[in-house]
């Protein structure tokens, strides 16, 4: 009874996960054909014909960091030093998508924290950035998801982030003046705590 019980609920389950891997599933090529015709284009001309499959693979890509994991991305990269100064990682540079518009906002990313005896390979910050930046984003969500990520990974005395960015959907739309930057923050421990550890993160982001 248990077997057939086992054997029911694997039969039950399968149309649950069909439509993600299914052989009978839409690609997003195809998909895309279809947003061209809505628009009025021809996807077979010349120009188009290879522009689904071309779409299709920048957006896994620009949607790859849903594939990755935070602590392999950090893994084997966090040090033990007495070093107890703030550690800035400023300007790294970054594309993401909004979740709104489903189109691009970039700009820079400016990390900093006080370490409590463990830092993080300096280098392993910007594909930090990098994974939570290729997934549907706001940059609120952006901001603090990096935040957290370093607090949970190295138990720091403190993390600010600011992020400066520009977001396509506003700017093509005319929504917002050619140029202008959103920026928002997130601070956790010491620099949210303490106002001159604030302070300071913010003049060295000034100075650049
Ligand atoms: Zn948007």
């Amino acid at each position: 009874m248990e077997k057939f019980d086992a054997k029911l609920k694997r039969i039950e389950e399968l149309p649950l996960i069909e439509p993600d891997g299914g052989e009978h599933s839409e690609s997003i090529a195809d998909l895309v054909r279809r947003i061209l015709t809505l628009l009025g284009e021809d996807p077979d001309r010349d120009g188009l014909r290879r522009t689904p499959e071309r779409f299709e693979k920048a957006l896994r890509f620009l949607t790859s960091g849903y594939h990755q994991d935070q602590d392999k991305v950090l893994n084997g990269a966090m040090f033990s030093v007495a070093y107890d100064q703030m550690v800035l990682v400023k300007d790294i540079e970054f594309h993401s998508l909004c979740e709104h518009h489903m189109l691009p906002f970039s700009g820079r990313v400016h990390v900093a924290y006080i370490p409590d005896k463990k830092v993080v390979g300096l280098s392993k910050i910007p594909r930090l950035v990098n994974m939570f930046a290729r997934r549907l984003q706001i940059q609120e969500r952006l901001t603090n998801q990096i935040a957290v990520a370093i607090q949970r990974k190295i138990a720091p005395l403190g993390v600010g982030v600011v992020i400066e960015a520009r977001h396509m959907c506003m700017v093509m739309r005319g929504v917002e003046k050619q140029g202008s930057q959103a920026v928002t923050s997130a601070m956790l421990g010491e620099f949210r705590e303490n106002q001159q550890t604030r302070k300071e993160f913010l003049s060295l982001l000034r100075g650049k």
